[in-house]
């Protein structure tokens, strides 16, 4: 083998996947077709559950000292959503997908993991043992594990000859960056009776304070082949339609179509070949989810990696990837549907579109709708079954970040390794044969005892005779020799 793990793209979901697997001591080779970082401007938002678990790896305040990146507003079918719902939770920020993909490369190159960039992979062959991949530069990667994180149109996913059943895009509609004039007080998603919408959603500041906008418009007329260059008086006209003389741009920093394609590969896992991020699943980027979806795919594949290539993952770790995300991907892809047409993206001006859209513009004022909504959008509905214990509310859904005396409940997890809560101090020996691969932490915690994943996900908090059938489905076989490990990170 020349490394244990190859990751083949270095977005969001590849750069993700890479740092999990440094942090299990995993060797890891990621490589990128790229000369160099993407400039393209694409996510705008890091919804509250990445950020999570950015926390969750100590990178939540080295990412927001390093930029300005404020508090964003997050939205379902361009109706606000209020932070307030959830007050104990981190609001989404909003951080451009470059400045984010700038600040992982960063970390991981300081970590001692370089891209290999000018890798564009080309041929993929896979026996029991491992995966060859070969790139375009003729050069040739051996590896036991290959995660393809590369993009909407992965060539990974196509070599596989991989299923990605789904709707081929029907509309086109513009995507741009831009500053304007006159938009102080507007509301995210505006359109008119005869069909044109606008969307606008804050992007941050340009590097002289002044603010920046992320513009989506379409409408009757609008939908124009992918390939023809957007201009500023496609954009001038689109606005005009919407708001006359009210708005006006100022500066078009960059502008693309986007189609309204929905895909989901029908496996997760090929073998041992693993599909993340985009490469796995494509929509339309509504409501901040894309980038966020892909990094959580990342954080539910790393840690099983490393196990596995450990070799202390129990049989069905790595399946249950595919098992755990696969409907966590196809949520968001029926939520992006449901947003789509309340929006009437597609511009059919159907007035039981607009009849829908006023009625859930309206319910979705209700306290609990705005909480359902909230929870759905931030990624923290995104529930995971934990087969083989009792019921238990907590069970398969994110931990909070508990206050535990010496350090909070995120701070723990920056190990990479499971948590157990021991509030009692009475499951000590019942961990024992874990303590090389679990953490434990007792002294009166705030909470019942449970268990927390690498993931930061919540595997057990039931009753004490589940709870080494739960570490050994997670953690794999007992070892009784095991000895505490500390990793420094
Ligand atoms: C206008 C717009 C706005 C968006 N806004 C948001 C948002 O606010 N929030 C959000 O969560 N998402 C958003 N998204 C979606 C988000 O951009 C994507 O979901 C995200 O980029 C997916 O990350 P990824 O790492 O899976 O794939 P990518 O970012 O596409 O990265 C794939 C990488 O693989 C490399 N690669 C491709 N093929 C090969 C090969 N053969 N060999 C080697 N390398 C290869 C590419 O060079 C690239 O670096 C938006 C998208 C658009 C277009």
């Amino acid at each position: 083998m020349n490394t244990d793990v190859l990751v083949v793209g270095a977005g969001p979901t590849g750069m993700t996947t890479a740092n999990e697997l440094l942090l299990a001591g995993v060797a890891t080779v990621l490589a990128d077709k790229l000369p160099r970082g993407s400039a393209l401007s694409r996510a705008g938002g890091v919804q509250s559950r990445t950020l999570e678990v950015l926390d969750q790896r100590g990178l939540l305040e080295p990412l927001l000292a390093a930029g300005d990146h404020p508090v964003g507003a997050g939205h379902f079918a361009g109706i606000p959503l209020s932070p307030d719902f959830a007050p104990h939770r981190l609001p989404p920020r909003s951080v451009p997908q470059v400045a984010l993909e700038g600040f992982l490369e960063y970390h991981l190159a300081a970590h001692g993991l370089r891209v290999r960039r000018d890798h564009e992979l080309v041929a993929l062959a896979q026996d029991e043992d491992g995966v060859t991949a070969t790139f375009d530069n003729g050069r040739t990667v051996r590896s036991r594990y290959l995660v393809a994180a590369d993009g909407g149109h992965s060539t990974v996913r196509s070599l596989l000859k991989a299923e990605f059943p789904g709707r081929a895009g029907t509309v086109t509609t513009v995507a741009a960056d831009v500053r304007l004039g006159g938009a102080d007080d507007l509301a995210t998603h505006t359109r008119t009776a005869d069909g044109h919408w606008v969307g606008v959603f804050p992007l941050g500041t340009d590097g002289r304070g002044r603010p920046l906008r992320r513009l989506a418009m379409g409408g009757p007329g609008r939908s124009l082949p992918r390939d023809v260059p957007v201009t500023e008086d496609e954009i001038r006209d689109g606005l005009h339609a919407v708001f006359g003389e009210r708005v006006h741009l100022l500066e078009l920093r960059y502008a693309r179509r986007i189609t309204n394609a929905a895909r989901q590969a029908a496996r997760y896992r090929h073998g041992r070949v693993f599909l993340a991020g985009d490469a796995a699943h494509v929509h339309l980027p509504l409501g901040a989810q894309g980038m966020n979806t892909g990094m959580q795919d990342a954080f539910n594949l790393g840690w099983k990696l490393g196990a596995a290539v450990r070799g202390w993952a129990p049989e069905d770790l790595l399946d249950s990837y595919h098992t755990e995300r696969h409907p966590a991907g196809a949520a968001v892809l029926r939520n992006v549907q449901a947003q789509s047409l309340l929006m009437d993206w597609a511009g059919t001006c159907d007035p039981d579109v607009a009849a829908a859209r006023e009625l859930f513009t309206t319910m979705a004022q209700l306290p609990d709708v705005q909480r359902y909504l909230g929870d759905l959008m931030s990624g923290m509905a995104t529930r995971y079954p934990m087969p083989d214990t009792g019921p238990h509310p907590l069970l398969g859904l994110p931990a909070p970040d508990l206050d535990l005396g010496p350090a909070r409940l995120h701070e723990l997890l920056r190990s990479g390794r499971g948590v157990l809560i021991d509030p009692q101090d009475t499951l000590a020996g019942a961990v024992a044969p874990w303590s090389d691969r679990v953490d434990r932490t007792g002294g009166g915690a705030p909470t019942g005892p449970m268990l927390v994943r690498p993931d930061g996900y919540i595997c057990w908090a039931g009753t004490p005779d589940t709870l080494q059938p739960s570490l050994t489905r997670w953690f794999g076989a007992p070892d009784p020799t095991a000895t505490p490990t500390i990793r420094p990170r």
